[in-house]
């Protein structure tokens, strides 16, 4: 491990590349500078670095890959990341819709030490409070909530964008990780579900963000990288 080299920048720029590549987006610049909101020669510079530093290399057709010491250190930054965010809400009680900007802050500064601790006192949570696995790899595969046809059982998995204004919005709707309901008639702008009784509705952009479990299942695909980026700021991971 020799994240200790690696820059808070740097760090940024492997997780968003992490995350392309757990969406099953195409790694290139373009996307990272689309998920950033940043321009593309602020992104061309960083990449080189990170280039030159080990973290990743670039194929002709434009294509980001991690070289062994990268992917292990986004898999790291990444793993702390969930992690305080399941800290935060399970054990300090922080709502979920206030977490993730904390945790982008911290991921950067944690010790082994403190990580391990961290760890045992979340107990069995295996995600972070939207969904994600801790340990990623773990990713279970859904279909965007967006897809699914009315009628259909659903059981939300996760939310694939954890910008903070957008989870503000998602938390006051009442979806939520783990919550089974009914897809009810929607219009072409929003998707409702029945969820115990009550009907939450969500706009259709927002509920492309959104990964759940469907039965009937509309065939996967992966998300649409540009209906992705609602936030004000940039893409949250
Ligand atoms: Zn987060
Ligand atoms: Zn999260």
């Amino acid at each position: 491990m020799s994240h200790v080299n690696a820059t808070v920048a740097e760090e940024e720029y492997l997780q968003t590349i992490f995350w392309l590549k757990e969406a099953g987006l195409p790694m290139t610049a373009a996307n990272v500078a689309r998920a950033m909101q940043l321009s593309a020669p602020t992104v061309h510079e960083m990449i080189g670095r990170l280039e030159r530093d080990g973290y990743v290399t670039r194929t002709e057709d434009k294509h980001l890959h991690f070289t062994e010491q990268g992917l292990d250190h986004a898999h790291g930054i990444v793993r702390r990341h969930r992690l305080i965010e399941r800290f935060l809400t399970d054990v300090l009680g922080i709502p979920w819709d206030e977490v993730h900007e904390e945790a982008e802050r911290l991921e950067h500064a944690m010790s082994p030490v403190l990580e391990e601790r961290m760890l045992a006192a979340i107990g069995d949570a295996k995600t972070c409070p939207h969904g994600h696995p801790i340990e990623a790899g773990n990713r279970i595969d859904g279909v965007p909530l967006a897809d699914v046809a009315e009628g259909a059982s659903i059981q939300v998995l996760r939310f694939e964008n954890e910008a903070e204004d957008l989870l503000h919005y998602l938390k006051d709707s009442g979806l939520e990780p783990g919550l089974r309901g009914e897809v009810v008639a929607g219009s072409d702008d929003q998707v409702s579900v029945r969820i115990d009784g009550a009907e939450v509705t969500v706009t259709r952009s927002v509920a492309e963000t959104v990964a759940v479990l469907a039965d009937p299942s509309p065939p996967t695909r992966t998300a649409l990288p540009e209906q992705l980026v609602l936030a004000r700021d940039r893409y949250g991971r």
